[in-house]
């Protein structure tokens, strides 16, 4: 028989994250303050505990993985690779496809691999109470889920059109423990202010953020951090299991080299946990392309300029160099909730600076007909987000057909979509559209960005 899927035993799990900061040819730029002036880890001790600042900010290479953290990932990882042997046959590709299938985590995806850690870390500093956002609620339930295994309290602002169009992610987090408000709340000031301006918003990621922070900084017990499920240095470290395990499990189907690897992003810590490890050999020579998969409706790295920006609409956090839409960008309300950051992960921008990453962006309609296929021949029912990546994944088996070449495809299935079923109903009924960002609309949104400080845009020209 051949072999569908690749795994690995427990002990096999990976005992340090991967870090690319390390290795990045044009070393990263700090986040800067209020001031214009570099941000120092104790700025932000108020917002997270200093075990994870530290490594926020590290430039070390490999960082240990704790054994009590590596217990508790060992409830779902190693996750399975698979070979999705029944789309190739249905494409008639000569390319071979493989994918980590991130969807065997109790919540559902690949984010309790950061939600784990980083609920421990705060437990281990003395935290009692963690608050954070959730877009499609993925976020939110994997920190519940976390915390419910620490013994932390969690509070979670869930993006409004989100916890309208998903009961039952805020029911999940309801089951692990956790606490979900609309966002926006009337439980923050700013929560209140947008209210009070636009009744009506849809909420967006920025401005539950923004909650989420001002709920941890105000409690003056000091008992309380901020937890945030992407963008951050720490964040994507804690992802790399994903394309350190990919690697191992490539390895043992006899794979030595590997042609192209596909992520969706929204702020790039899923396609980070798989690519980064592969970033590192293509620093070291390797031949490989690296597409992180956007929305067109949220084309933060295919359009949005390299700057200075906040990770949220109020203001309240440090300026990251990163692609950015603009802090107060709202998108259009597709139903790839995870998909529809303002930003994107510094490392990840600073990756696509370097021309290390080549970004694409997918309209949805294209995206649901892909997971439908998938559907159809995998089987596995694929979250909105990862639909973006599996259509990447079948042009580009696509293309290896066209050229006749037997290409390695590696992607990271993030989650699956049964939580997400009313999406595919709508896209069944023929209620979605496409949408693709009006230029005049782009040129609106990221005109805040005109009085922020310029990060660098210097590059080695290598890639
Ligand atoms: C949250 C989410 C994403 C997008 O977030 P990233 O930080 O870019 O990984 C993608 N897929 C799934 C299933 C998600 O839950």
């Amino acid at each position: 028989m051949e072999r569908t899927k690749i795994v690995l035993d427990d002990n096999e799990l990976p005992r340090q994250w991967y870090n690319l900061a390390a290795d990045l040819p044009t070393p990263l730029q700090p986040p800067l303050g209020p001031d214009g002036q570099p941000v120092g880890p104790e700025q932000l001790a108020p917002v997270f505990p200093m075990n994870l600042i530290e490594q926020e900010v590290s430039t070390e290479r490999w960082i240990d993985i704790p054994e009590e953290v590596l217990s508790l990932l060992s409830i779902w990882r190693p996750s399975p690779l698979y070979r999705a042997r029944r789309l190739e046959q249905a494409l008639g590709t000569p390319a071979r496809i493989y994918y980590k299938n991130e969807g065997v985590s109790p919540p559902g995806s690949h984010k309790p691999n950061t939600a784990v850690p980083q609920a421990w870390y705060n437990k281990q500093f003395g935290i009692e109470r963690l608050t954070t956002e959730t877009g499609a609620g993925q976020w939110g339930s994997a920190l519940s889920f976390a915390c419910s295994l620490v013994g932390l309290e969690c509070k979670v602002f869930m993006v409004r059109i989100s916890f309208d169009q998903k009961p039952y992610r805020r029911l999940m987090m309801e089951a692990w423990g956790g606490t979900c408000f609309p966002s926006p709340s009337e439980q923050t000031k700013t929560g209140q202010a947008i209210l009070a301006a636009t009744p009506d918003t849809p909420g967006s990621l920025g401005i539950a953020i923004s909650e989420a922070v001002e709920a941890a900084v105000s409690d003056s017990t000091g008992k309380t951090r901020y937890s945030l499920g992407s963008v951050l240095n720490h964040v994507l470290l804690h992802q790399t299991v994903i394309g350190l395990e990919a690697k191992k499990q490539l390895e043992k189907a006899g794979e030595k080299k590997v042609d192209v690897v596909i992520g969706c992003a929204g702020g790039g810590s899923n396609f980070a946990g798989l690519a980064f490890p592969f970033i590192c050999d293509k620093i070291n020579g390797a031949e490989i392309e690296i597409y992180p998969v956007e929305p067109t409706s949220c084309p933060t790295l295919t359009r949005a300029p390299f700057a200075y920006d906040h990770g949220d609409v109020a203001g309240m956090t440090p300026l990251l160099a990163m692609h950015s839409l603009g802090h107060a960008f709202v998108p259009e309300p597709i139903h790839a909730g995870g998909l529809r950051y303002h930003g994107m992960a510094p490392l990840v921008s600073a990756a696509a600076v370097e021309g290390l990453i080549t970004p694409r962006a997918y309209p949805q309609l294209k995206c649901y007909e892909a997971a439908v296929k998938w559907a159809r021949t995998e089987g596995f029912i694929s979250a909105p987000e990862t639909a973006h990546a599996i259509a990447a994944v079948i042009d580009e088996a696509e293309k290896a057909k066209q050229e006749g070449k037997e290409k390695v495809i590696v992607f990271n299935w993030s989650g699956h979509g049964l939580v997400d079923l009313a999406a595919y109903d709508a896209y069944f009924q023929g209620k979605l559209v496409d949408h693709e960002l009006a230029q005049e609309e782009l040129e609106k949104s990221t005109a805040v960005l005109d009085n922020l400080p310029k990060p660098s845009t210097a590059k080695t020209g290598k890639w």
